[in-house]
């Protein structure tokens, strides 16, 4: 990517997601420290909390999260437990760390939970778009190739036997895209924790979890507009420990002959997914609602009822920026206009 599109990628993600309610009165200012990792810029907030003591805690959490980036990521020269298994001979056993295993297995749980939808054997797909490689695309990749990897696109071409992984197939690859994200902010939360931090958010571009409040008031998050830049469609009203995970379709696209395509691809037809343009699930964890974050903009609104059924809140915004909210309301929505939304 040229340098003034990560640079200005880097000011509307600063703009994006976290509206904190600025803080007038003699209260402890807020602690603002941001890393560049995973592709986007994470910005730790820490309210009610001495300088130093924060930027220690913040450091060592910035910290957790590169090393989980690193263990999971399918990207870069860097060797990597999940890299073996992708380049591993179908058929043979891998012992996959066992951090790995677990976010796999929880990942296998969801793709079923979500009937496919988010898949962790999405990996030949994700390689071929390529939306996260150093030079990313400008055209689509031909429907020969598309038909080809998605051969290996299947959560029963892998196999654990409680110790062992194995692939069946040379195209079922694993990509944690859609999840490790989410893994590496619950780790910086706990590592927070860990350093007598009570009051926090980790937002990693609009993936984020908040524990706490912000001098006793409730955090305030907004939902980044998908159409409007440096906007937001709608905000949040959060205290305690919550996480809220948007997917979006504008975060990594090209235009070609009008059309948009963009990074988060429906495994059923190896395309990008088109149900939705954002997508905020609002759930206990970073991890669960990162990935079904990614499940629902696939599956779009229809999949509202399944994820209320599961104790979690989610908003879609539909390709006619029609907003879907759903019947479980976590944390109170509060929509920017009067625009309708739709139960
Ligand atoms: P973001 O990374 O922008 O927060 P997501 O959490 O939705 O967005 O994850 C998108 C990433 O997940 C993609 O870059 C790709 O690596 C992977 N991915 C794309 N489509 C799927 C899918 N249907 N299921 C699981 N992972 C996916
Ligand atoms: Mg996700």
């Amino acid at each position: 990517m040229s340098r003034p599109i990560l640079l200005l990628r880097l000011v509307l993600f600063a703009i994006a997601s976290v509206l904190v309610t600025v803080s007038c009165t003699s209260q402890t200012p807020d602690v603002h420290e941001s890393r560049f990792m995973m592709g986007t810029l994470v910005q730790f907030t820490l309210a009610d909390i001495e300088k130093d003591k924060a930027l220690d805690a913040i450091h060592a959490a910035a910290d957790e999260m590169q090393r989980v980036a690193d263990a999971f990521t399918i990207y870069g020269d860097k060797a990597n437990a999940v890299k073996a298994f992708n380049a591993s001979k179908p058929g043979s056993r891998v012992i996959l760390p066992e951090e790995v295993s677990d976010v796999l297995q929880t990942s296998l749980r969801i793709s079923k939970q979500s009937g496919g939808a988010f898949t962790p054997a999405i990996g030949s797909l994700s390689l071929l778009w390529g939306f996260s490689l150093p030079n990313p695309p400008v055209q689509p990749p031909a429907e020969t190739a598309i038909k080809h990897a998605l051969r290996g696109v299947d959560t029963d071409l892998i196999e654990f036997d409680g110790k062992t992984w194995k692939r069946l197939h040379a195209e079922t690859k694993l990509d944690f895209g859609g999840i490790a994200k989410g893994y590496a902010i619950d780790r910086g939360i706990e590592v927070l924790r860990e350093h007598g931090i009570r009051n926090a958010i980790v937002d990693a571009g609009g993936d984020l979890r908040a524990i706490g409040s912000h001098n006793g008031k409730p955090w305030r998050i907004g939902i980044r507009h998908p159409r409007q830049a440096g906007k937001i469609f709608g905000w949040l009203e959060v205290h305690g420990d919550i996480s809220i995970v948007t997917s979006g379709d504008y975060e990594r696209f090209f235009m070609y002959n009008g059309k948009r395509y963009h990074h988060i691809l429906n495994p059923a037809s190896g395309h990008p997914a088109r149900r939705s343009i954002s997508a905020t699930v609002i759930a206990k964890n970073a991890t669960l609602a990162d990935a079904w974050s990614t499940a629902l903009f696939v599956q779009g609104a229809k999949a509202l009822p399944l994820l209320n059924a599961k104790g979690m809140q989610g908003i879609v915004m539909d390709a006619g920026q029609k907003i879907y909210t759903g019947s479980v309301a976590l944390v109170p929505f509060h929509l920017e206009n009067s625009k309708a939304v739709e139960e």
